[in-house]
């Protein structure tokens, strides 16, 4: 097919990153349209009242527009695999995404974070670190505001800290990150990529281009990504070599160091578990080889506290202690948020899995677990992951599984909503999950 071509860019998902893409192309004057497969997408009123002669094309997408783009921006939310963008590949024609057009414009340098869980808590913690030190920082991307928004709003900042996901590094080609780092890296969207190793691939992109790479030595699909030509920081707590950032002993305390040099104590930290003094660690090591002052970012760290829907503590009810980590969408952070309890717990789980196996939730519950609740689409597979380690509970929803872990507990307990998955079965997205529950455990009687 030979079509002529129309478009400078065509973009495809008109989310918050579509609608980012489209006001920026459109102000730079290139001619482009929208499409998106929901009959509303949710941008649409805002892009048509900036940009009235962008058109907004909705329904199946449609062939013969991608065909007449020089450039097609896909939004992460879009699979690839879509058979009108397998065909739009099959042509030769170039498939972008929003971070491809802010790398292309950008001028200050950027630090790119990404990883299967921590992503939005590390990016937070260097963008403290980095204002901490006085500098004039912009943090976005995956997490929000997107980048190409940040970059409208913050067109003279000295730094950008964008936090990224796979999505949107697949669609990446000439980003030269200051720094970048893979935080770690576990089974999660395998619904979207054929296996590990396309996932894996998929996140050590972002090492191509970088002057500086921070690698989690402990995770072995990261440490095998260490990249060409970058120097390299490691972080770590067990198979470290002896000059990275690392969990380590002094003064009889436990200490964050770096190499042999005590640098800030454990406990000045206030987030629980160790999977955050791992993020903290993964935030020194990045900061550092941005070259930030250390004092200044241990006094940011110091100053951190749990964000929003991650290990979030809600307080005591009916003698209970209720944490909202409606942030856990794949196992491995449920895992972590496991472990960084210290009370019994009772797990609320649920939702939709994303096609990861459940097999090793049971073994990490096994030890403080006293009982779990599961709900939503993927309910019975968690269910039979779950029996044989600890007593299970199948409930319909969310305000079900509320009950039934109240009745389940005892007085002193932790009830920790951390799902293991996705939330879209039963929500509009993760927060929407969390703020629910928020709700329901505020609307008992205070203790
Ligand atoms: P992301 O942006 O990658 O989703 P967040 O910082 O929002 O990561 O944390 C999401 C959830 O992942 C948290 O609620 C916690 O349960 C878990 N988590 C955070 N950091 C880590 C880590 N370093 N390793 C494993 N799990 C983690």
């Amino acid at each position: 097919m030979h079509t002529r071509i129309e478009w400078d860019q065509v973009i495809v998902g008109l989310g918050e990153s579509g609608h980012a893409a489209a006001c920026h192309l459109a102000a730079a004057g290139h001619r482009v349209a929208v499409m998106d497969t929901r009959s509303q997408p949710p941008r649409a009123d805002a892009l048509q009242a900036r940009h009235p002669d962008v058109p907004v094309i909705t329904g199946d997408l449609d062939d013969r527009l991608l065909a007449s783009a020089a450039e097609i921006v896909l939004s992460p939310g879009v699979d690839p695999r879509h058979p009108a963008l397998r065909a739009a590949q099959g042509r030769g024609q170039p498939i972008i995404g929003e971070i491809e057009l802010f790398a292309r414009a950008v001028t200050a340098p950027v630090i790119a974070i990404t990883g299967s869980n921590g992503k939005t808590t590390v990016t937070r913690m260097v963008a403290a670190m980095a204002e901490q030190a006085g500098i004039d920082v912009a943090a976005g991307g995956n997490l929000g505001p997107a980048a190409l928004t940040l970059l409208a709003r913050h067109p003279r900042a000295e730094l950008f800290v964008l936090e990224l996901s796979s999505f949107q590094l697949e669609t990446t080609v000439s980003l030269q990150p200051r720094v970048a780092a893979v935080l770690n890296l576990s089974p999660d969207h395998l619904d979207r990529y054929d296996d590990m190793t396309a996932y894996a691939a998929a996140k050590a992109r972002v090492y191509r281009h970088a002057d500086q790479a921070v690698i989690n030595a402990d995770d072995p699909w990261v440490r095998d990504m260490a990249g060409d030509g970058a120097a390299v920081h490691w972080f770590g707590d067990t198979a470290v070599p002896a000059s990275a950032w690392r969990i380590g002993q002094h003064n009889a305390g436990t200490w964050l160091m770096a190499g042999a040099t005590p640098v800030m104590p454990r406990a000045d930290l206030a987030l629980p578990g160790r999977h955050n003094a791992l993020n903290a660690l993964a935030a020194l090591a990045i900061g550092d080889a941005a070259g930030l002052d250390r004092d200044a970012m241990v006094t940011a760290l110091g100053a951190f506290r749990s964000l929003p829907h991650r290990t979030e503590p809600l307080g005591w009810r009916d003698g209970r202690q209720w944490v909202n980590d409606s942030k856990a969408t794949n196992v491995a952070s449920t895992i972590a948020a496991i472990r960084g309890m210290e009370a019994p717990l009772v797990l609320i789980a649920g939702g939709d899995g994303k096609g990861q196996s459940f097999a090793a939730l049971g073994a990490a519950l096994a030890g403080t677990g006293r009982a779990a609740v599961v709900f939503g689409r993927d309910a019975a597979a968690l269910a039979e992951a779950l029996a044989g380690h600890v007593s299970v509970t199948a409930v319909s929803d969310l305000d079900a599984a509320l009950q039934a872990a109240r009745r389940l507990s005892r007085p002193g307990d932790v009830i920790l909503l951390s799902p293991a998955c996705a939330s879209l079965d039963q929500f509009i997205d993760y927060r929407a999950r969390g703020e629910h529950f928020r709700r329901r455990v505020e609307a008992m009687p205070h203790d």
